[in-house]
């Protein structure tokens, strides 16, 4: 079934884990997708797998005149854009006395900065029907060692959804956060650069996890699948998680 049959989609960080999952089923459901990412590379080898209805546009998303040229290129090749995926994010994690202000600043500019810029640089192309749906994750609530500046990236998104959602609820778009758990992602390198040093990890993180396992990025991309489709026509201003039961978990 093409759920988004005639749609046009931007992914920004299109070119590896969870946007490159939600790339791949949306191209498979019918939409075509401009994605974004600062790696030439990546975003090349995912035009050359999933071919003409793919758009690659290098754009870092810490420059919102980046952000803003992508969102014009995406225009101007798909003629119109009905789906936002504000996905661009770097995690980071160090204890408070350890962070620096460069790498705090780093983290909140592309997580939050990055965000509110793509969603600014898309909001004047968006129609009634229109679904933005911005990246959070359960670290907005959890309170993890280490993730201060990545918590409070997070936990923006959740202040920022419910302005955008009543910002934009009158032109007719509605505005979700959907925040993942530990999910398989390349996002997890940097910690763990080893096959040894993964698998120590996903164990260790898999026994915090009530579903017991890591979630897989296709597991994220089909519910922004539905936050992007007309499946979810009521549902507005939420942040949904997909955490193998993490958050609200005794
Ligand atoms: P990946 O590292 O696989 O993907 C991150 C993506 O963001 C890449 O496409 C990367 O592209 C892009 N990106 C990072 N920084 C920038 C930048 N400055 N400008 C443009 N693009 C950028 O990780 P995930 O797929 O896991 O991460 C996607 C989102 O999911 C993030 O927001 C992350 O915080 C969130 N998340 C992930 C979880 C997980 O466990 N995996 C859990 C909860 C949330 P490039 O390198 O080419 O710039």
């Amino acid at each position: 079934m093409e759920r988004l049959k005639g749609k046009t989609a931007l992914i920004t960080g299109g070119n590896s884990g969870i946007g490159l999952a939600t790339a791949r089923l949306f191209v498979a459901e019918g939409a075509r997708v401009a994605i974004t990412g600062r790696n030439r590379e990546t975003l090349d080898a995912v035009v050359k797998e999933l071919g003409a209805n793919v758009l690659a546009v290098q754009a870092d998303a810490t420059d919102p005149a980046a952000l803003e040229r992508a969102v014009a290129a995406t225009v101007e090749r798909f003629g119109k854009l009905d789906i936002v995926f504000a996905n661009a994010g770097i995690a980071g994690t160090t204890p408070v006395g350890k962070t620096s202000q460069e790498a705090f600043e780093s983290i909140l500019k592309t997580n939050v900065t990055g965000v509110f810029f793509t969603v600014q640089a898309a909001a004047e192309h968006l129609k009634p029907g229109a679904s933005v749906i911005l990246t959070g994750s359960v670290h907005s609530e959890l309170g993890v060692p280490g993730y201060s500046a990545y918590a409070a990236s997070k936990g923006a998104l959740k202040a920022m959804v419910a302005v955008l959602a009543s910002e934009l609820a009158p032109r007719g778009i509605r505005v979700n956060v959907v925040s993942p758990g530990a999910t398989r992602t390349p996002i997890w390198d940097a910690q763990a650069p080893t096959p040894e040093a993964y698998a120590k990890l996903e164990k260790g993180l898999s026994l915090t996890i009530p579903l017991g396992r890591l979630g897989e990025p296709e597991e994220i991309a089909k519910t922004v699948l539905f936050l992007a489709s007309d499946d979810a026509a009521y549902v507005h201003g939420q942040d949904l998680y997909v955490d193998g039961g993490v958050n609200g978990a005794p």
